[in-house]
């Protein structure tokens, strides 16, 4: 089969690799229809987390292809939207809701989903089947779910976003899109999005923002409060990842309030008494996404939201080299690669 392979930072090929198939008896071998690069797909592409022909990829949606002889949940046929963590969801951690810190965890990155099949262990924990075959306009939203909406929406809801409470999203990449799209759907009152290209902003104000705000730093803190009587937002999503964004969410919280993190970060340092008297809940990590699966499957399936609108680059998987490129030059959002 042919798949993403990322020689060395920044150098990105597409070639063939071995089939996958059933190794233990919970595996289910997944024939994708479409894949995609992650905003973290560019920490190895720029050489910050280290990269050595490794395989890419860990968002996927496909076909069930094989099983094996323990699955129960997902049959050869169906339809199917996985997290990018496995997870057995049945242990006490996936009860409790947190299947991303599943006790038999681990990630989908190191299978590498940007590929024309990919195996699947603990099939029955961690991937999801669709209703029936989805059109094929319902495809780009349900591989969102695999990810950055699963993520955006965990973000708003450790960020307890809801009736009544203004929203601050700190970030306009997918994930950040995503989280607006959820506080959105949670019934937040008043959701700021802190953005300064226009593109963005527009898809901002689509999925549900009711300001924007193109400072940052101190001056972003400032002008969040000044939109929220002087306290700072009920609820603050932080989804990039850097030490200025982090900061910025921080002091963008109200005393009391919620800040959900979920932006992959690197060496951001909290200073702990800033932490202290900021006073504040907070709550991040990697999204237990296939907690939600379930119910973004069915709101994407009777078309009450479109997630899918955050891909704004389509190319094949052959051309991944230019999606990576696309992403890094920031000429998109997030790029789709079709099968
Ligand atoms: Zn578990």
């Amino acid at each position: 089969m042919r798949g993403v392979v990322m020689y060395s930072a920044g150098d990105v090929r597409v070639e063939e690799r071995e089939d996958p198939r059933i190794v233990e008896p919970t595996d289910a071998i997944v024939r994708l229809t479409a894949t995609c690069v992650c905003g973290s797909d560019l920490w190895p592409y720029r050489g910050i987390e280290p990269a050595d022909h490794q395989v890419m990829g860990h968002e996927y949606v496909g076909v069930v292809e094989e099983i094996g002889a323990d699955v129960k949940n997902v049959k050869v046929g169906d339809f199917v939207v996985g997290s990018f963590v496995i997870s057995d969801n049945t242990c006490e951690i996936c009860r409790s809701g947190f299947q991303s810190k599943c006790v038999h965890a681990s990630f989908v990155s190191q299978i590498g989903t940007q590929a024309e099949k990919a195996r699947i262990p603990l099939a029955d924990g961690t991937l999801v089947a669709t209703p029936g075959q989805p059109e094929p306009e319902l495809i780009p939203s349900l591989l969102a779910a695999s990810d950055v909406l699963g993520t955006g929406w965990f973000a708003a809801v450790a960020a307890q976003a809801g009736p009544g409470k203004s929203v601050a999203v700190v970030g306009d990449g997918a994930v950040g899109l995503m989280a607006i799209l959820a506080a959105k759907q949670l019934g937040a009152e008043r959701i700021i999005a802190m953005s300064r290209h226009p593109e963005r902003q527009a898809l901002a104000r689509f999925y549900g923002a009711t300001d924007i705000v193109e400072e940052r730093g101190d001056a972003g803190v400032a002008k969040i409060k000044e939109l929220t009587d002087g306290m700072g937002a009920h609820s603050v999503v932080e989804a990039v990842g850097t030490q200025e964004s982090f900061m910025q969410a921080v002091g963008s919280t109200r005393g009391g309030g919620h800040l959900g993190y979920v932006g992959v970060n690197y060496d951001v340092k909290v200073p702990g008494i800033e932490l202290f008297f900021a006073g504040i809940h907070t709550l991040g990590g990697p999204a237990p996404v296939r907690r939600f699966l379930p119910d973004l499957i069915q709101l994407i399936w009777d078309r009450k939201i479109d997630p899918g609108k955050v891909f704004d680059l389509t190319l094949p998987l052959e051309e991944a080299a230019e999606g990576y490129k696309a992403m890094d030059e920031r000429r998109a959002t997030k790029v789709l690669l079709t099968l």
